[in-house]
């Protein structure tokens, strides 16, 4: 009969359906008796709604990756409650490995029993209950032994677990993810929590050499998070509440000083707090200033004479810059024709706005040098040349740059920005969006470590 059950397992078949199959079992039910529990009682004594054959026994130690001295004892069968229940048994008289040192040692008592999820058969949602044995170590005293089946405190078999970690990972949402693993939320979020927690001690060993420092809004009103990324793999290290440089601070807490030592350099916007904590954490590291918040700042020095010089222009009653904000904030190179030749036009007109303008397309060859000399000159020229354009709103961009040059001359020797955090931030903003009901912001981060932070999630 368990070559019928084993087949139609095997088999996936559905024309006979396991529930037969376990009912079959049902009507001939064995005792077992080379089995032991603790302290050498018999376990057998009551036997279980489904018989305990062998081949059973072996197909189930076999799915469980499980082998002596553990042991299925008994495998039942509930069908009401649509449920498999496997108990396992330690062989009595075998020697227990103390969890701390490894020795082997003689058996104290066992815990009480406890209860795992482990992946279904078929649609049967499958237990695994053991007690387990406590080992009596002359050095750790008495201690609960480690089952292979599940890590020390998890609730879950490893194979569930790592099931249900490429399910919650699969999945459109986590919600989704628990209809189809059957648990609720907070089983599914308490299993992402113990896999972040494996991937975070397990990156402990990685070289980081480029890594990214940014805000990021969060949720509603003036809440911010702060970033740290690995440019290179394009993940999130670790994200704390707030952008103080006490936050900042807290971030590189998530690095070993080795890792620390390992990095080569940190791309970041012109921040005091940020980059006082890099100076202080790292200070091996070059700072690298982010050419788009560069670009950015300049951005908005145009689209402030733009402002400036339209008012003025108006009280004469001239409409020319009217409807024409875009036009100077976008790259002309994905202009349609028709804005092509409205902004050639307007460029030609000798407006404030267009010299502006063309300081702020005239910056972006400084990211192109490859000699720092010619970089410096290059500077040099257009610093000059903005700081006597009367432009206000531009010559203090210039004036920051100026500040921040010798960081901003480190892009040519490692090349890199924040634009991977700012790809890794819409992701991000969905998991947000998919997790309106955050009950803190703990949570949240273990969900954006799980789903961007690129970790070995997987228990052993
Ligand atoms: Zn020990």
């Amino acid at each position: 009969m368990a070559g019928l059950w084993l087949s139609l397992v095997d088999r996936g078949g559905l024309e006979v359906t396991p529930l037969r199959a376990g009912l079959r079992y049902a009507a001939a039910p064995l005792r077992r008796s080379e089995v032991f529990g603790c302290k050498g009682r018999p376990v057998s004594e009551k036997v279980a709604g489904m018989s305990m054959d062998t081949e059973l026994q072996k197909h189930y130690a076999l799915l469980l990756g499980i082998g002596s001295p553990w042991e299925v004892k008994t495998v039942e069968l509930k069908l009401q409650e649509k449920k498999v229940e496997i108990e396992l048994g330690w062989q009595w008289g075998q020697s227990a490995k103390c969890p701390e040192c490894g020795r082997a040692c003689s058996i104290h008592d066992c815990a009480p029993e406890r209860t795992w999820r482990h992946l279904d058969t078929m649609q049967f949602a499958t237990l695994i209950r053991a007690r387990t044995p406590r080992a009596d170590c002359p050095e750790h005293g008495v201690k609960t032994m480690q089952v292979p089946w599940a890590e020390p405190q998890g609730r879950f078999t490893l194979l569930f677990e790592r099931f249900a970690l490429d399910v919650l990972m699969a999945s459109a949402s986590v919600s989704q993810a628990c209809e189809l693993l059957g648990i609720g939320w907070e089983t599914a979020h308490e299993i992402m929590r113990r896999a972040v927690e494996r991937g975070l001690e397990r990156r402990q060993l990685e070289a980081l050499q480029h890594l990214g420092m940014d805000e990021k809004s969060f949720g509603r009103g003036q809440s911010y998070i702060t970033l740290l990324t690995d440019l290179e793999q394009a993940r999130v290290i670790d994200v704390v509440e707030d952008r103080t440089a006490e936050a900042a601070e807290q971030l590189w807490q998530t690095l070993s000083p080795e890792q620390k030592q390992t990095v080569e350099a940190v791309a970041v916007d012109m921040w005091e707090p940020f980059i006082r904590t890099i100076e202080k954490e790292v200070p091996d590291a070059d700072i690298v200033h982010d050419k788009y918040h560069v670009s950015s700042y300049l951005g908005k020095a145009v689209d402030q004479v733009r402002r400036q010089e339209h008012k003025e222009l108006m009280a004469q009653g001239d409409e020319t810059l009217k409807g024409s904000r875009q036009l100077w904030l976008y790259n002309p190179e994905n202009f349609s024709p028709e804005q092509r030749s409205e902004f050639g036009a307007l460029k030609d007109l000798h407006l404030k706005v267009a010299r502006a303008w063309a300081a702020k397309e005239l910056f972006s060859q400084f990211w192109n040098y490859q000699e720092e000399g010619w970089a410096r000159r290059f500077f040099k020229g257009w610093y000059s040349w903005v700081s006597r354009s009367r432009l206000k709103p531009l010559v203090e961009v210039g004036q920051m740059l100026k500040r921040h040059l010798e960081n901003l001359l480190t892009y040519l020797k490692h090349h890199i920005t924040n634009a991977v955090t700012e790809g890794l931030n819409s992701k991000i903003q969905s998991i947000k969006a998919a997790a309106r009901g955050f009950r803190s912001f703990r949570n949240y981060r273990i969900r954006i470590l799980f789903f961007c932070g690129k970790l070995d999630l997987y228990p052993l």
